[in-house]
């Protein structure tokens, strides 16, 4: 028996990293899953190594308001309801960031971050989160678990600004949404990850991953299957009386 028996489980940002690696363990346990992500040729390549099943794909932009409307619609249809939302999509550095500006030395790095950018950021992490948690509370029936993506950058400040501050405020959406949704059988939880192996950190400079992996006590960084058994237990029965809260799966790089 899975843990996620007939559970229909939405994923956001599933073409890619965690949100990938969370599909993955999700339909192991028995979930029929939604893969969700900007490029739907990526979701759909998520599903197709899903191992059959009743999954599907969906394309679309998070942040897009009738994107997601209809997203969430077009689940309801198919399915009739909808159990756990993982909100993952994310991105973290955008064109304009300033962050080529701190590479060639040029000082700090919200000396040149434009405003769109930074607006931006909060868009997709913030917005996302809100856009589509919005969208699948009338489709928890049977109550829920919604499982939100934030970052030791939303904790401890690493990270660039518009990051950071977006990750951070997913923590409070997260303890609000908590305290809203609990009567309704809906619990809303958060993973904070440390500095975890996906295409995100890939594309980062050693000089900004190095130093963090020396002051991680685990000595590594994380793999997306490490984070994934996390979003896991949030969200199915191991996690029955968590709401409101954050884990922070980090290898012990930070300790509150
Ligand atoms: P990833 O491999 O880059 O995956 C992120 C996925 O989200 C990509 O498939 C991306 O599509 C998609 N996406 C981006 N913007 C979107 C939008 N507006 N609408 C829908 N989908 C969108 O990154 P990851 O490392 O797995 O990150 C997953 C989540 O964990 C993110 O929220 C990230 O901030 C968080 N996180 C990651 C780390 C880490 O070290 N990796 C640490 C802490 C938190 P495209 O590739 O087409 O852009």
């Amino acid at each position: 028996m899975g843990r996620l028996d007939d559970r229909v489980a939405c994923i956001t940002g599933a073409g890619s990293g965690i949100g990938r690696a969370t599909a993955e363990l999700f339909a192991a346990e028995g979930a029929i899953v939604v893969a969700q992500d900007l490029d739907s040729s990526t979701a759909e390549e998520t599903v197709a190594g899903l191992g059959g099943g009743h999954h599907v794909a969906v394309g679309g932009d998070v942040s897009d308001e009738e994107a997601m409307a209809s997203a969430f619609a077009a689940i309801l249809t198919d399915f009739g309801r909808l159990d756990v939302l993982v909100n993952n999509a994310g991105v973290f550095r955008l064109p304009g960031d300033g962050f080529d500006r701190v590479l060639a030395g040029e000082g700090p790095q919200i000396c040149h971050m434009g405003y769109e950018p930074f607006m931006q950021m909060l868009a997709i992490h913030v917005g996302g989160t809100f856009l589509c948690t919005r969208a699948a509370v009338p489709l928890m029936l049977d109550g829920g678990s919604v499982v939100n993506l934030s970052s030791i950058a939303g904790i401890a400040g690493w990270g660039p600004a518009h990051y950071a501050a977006a990750k951070g405020a997913i923590l409070g959406l997260t303890r609000s949404l908590a305290r809203e949704l609990g009567p309704h059988r809906i619990r809303v939880n958060a993973v904070a990850p440390g500095v975890i192996n996906t295409p995100m950190v890939d594309e980062l400079d050693s000089a900004m991953i190095d130093p963090l992996v020396s002051m991680t006590p685990m000595g590594r960084i994380g793999e997306a299957a490490e984070i994934a058994s996390t979003v896991l237990f949030l969200a199915g029965n191991d996690g029955a009386f968590v709401t409101g809260q954050w884990i922070s799966p980090n290898g012990g790089l930070i300790t509150c």
